[in-house]
């Protein structure tokens, strides 16, 4: 028989000297991914587990004027239940994408983006509000944009054996959201992504214009949006097809299912950029 070994820290300090000297232990949050798909009476896992839902540093959250800070594993229906004035629309939307209530009852939203088998639900939108994440490991912690847990080629990069502690979301007005879910309903599959926009108008320019798709792969072309940025509304038919194309050259990396569904969502993005 298998036998786990399952670790508890009591807190922040604690967790990080368990994961100094077990590198290769498996974080283990709401389980609801790790614990996925095994269906037989006993569940099979990792020899070496550590579990961090309950630390208390980990489930704080706090509320600038101007970013949202989330502690990785407050539970995705925690999440809903904050006050509107903390939630980013595009998030809620989103969370309310995930799973049933009962599993977002246990999912985490730092499980949720630090699943490497693919981009999760959660991802594309916090991507496209340009979210930090706060990763800690034995050298220390450190911000980075959650758009560089995707590598060159757009595939998860979550690095191993680093802790997810915080998520901040900066709190911005937008004058247009849309999220949208794609392919198969229901568990991510290879053929599913999530679409996610913002955007913003200033005096009749585009302020703010963002745009992040990701299931298997991610896509966020930061180079096509600033030369979208600073155009006057409503886009020209020319500057409209001319953005249309470049998006779906970007796009034969994915698969020409999606690939389609992603074509046809840029066109209705840039529809509203062009009334
Ligand atoms: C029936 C079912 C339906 C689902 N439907 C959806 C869906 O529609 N959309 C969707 O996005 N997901 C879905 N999921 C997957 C899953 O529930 C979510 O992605 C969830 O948010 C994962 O969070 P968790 O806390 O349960 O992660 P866990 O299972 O605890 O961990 C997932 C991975 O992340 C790592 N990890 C967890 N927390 C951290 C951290 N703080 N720092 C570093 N690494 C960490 C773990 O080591 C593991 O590798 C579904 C799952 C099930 C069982």
């Amino acid at each position: 028989m298998l036998v786990s070994e399952v670790h508890q820290p009591r807190d922040l300090s604690e967790l990080l000297s368990l994961m100094r000297r077990l590198p290769g232990a498996t974080l283990y949050a709401g389980g609801t991914e790790l614990l996925r798909e095994q269906a037989s009476r006993y569940v099979t896992l990792p020899p070496e587990l550590v579990s961090i839902a309950s630390l208390l540093e980990l489930r704080q959250v706090s509320l600038t004027e101007r970013f949202v800070e989330l502690g990785a594993c407050l539970t995705l229906t925690e999440v809903l239940e904050l006050k509107e004035s903390a939630l980013p629309e595009l998030l809620a939307l989103a969370l309310r994408g995930v799973a049933t209530a009962p599993i977002r009852n246990l999912a985490t939203i730092g499980g949720n983006l630090a699943t490497r088998s693919r981009f999760m639900d959660v991802w594309p939108a916090l991507a496209c509000l340009d979210a930090l994440v706060e990763l800690r490991d034995g050298s220390g912690a450190r911000w980075i944009n959650l758009n560089r847990l995707a590598d060159d080629d757009g595939r998860p990069a979550f690095p191993a054996g680093v802790l997810l502690s915080r998520i901040r979301i900066p709190l911005e007005r937008w004058d247009a959201v849309a999220l949208r879910k794609v392919g198969r309903c229901g568990y991510p599959s290879r053929d599913s992504a999530v679409f996610a926009l913002a955007a913003r108008a200033e005096k009749g320019i585009l302020a703010e214009f963002r745009l992040a798709f990701a299931g298997e792969r991610a896509l966020r072309l930061r180079d096509v949006e600033s030369r979208i940025l600073g155009r006057r509304l409503p886009l020209s038919a020319k500057e409209r097809s001319a953005f249309a194309v470049e998006y779906r050259e970007a796009a034969t990396v994915l698969s020409p299912e999606l690939a389609l569904r992603f074509g046809t969502l840029v066109d209705g993005a840039l529809d509203l950029l062009s009334r």
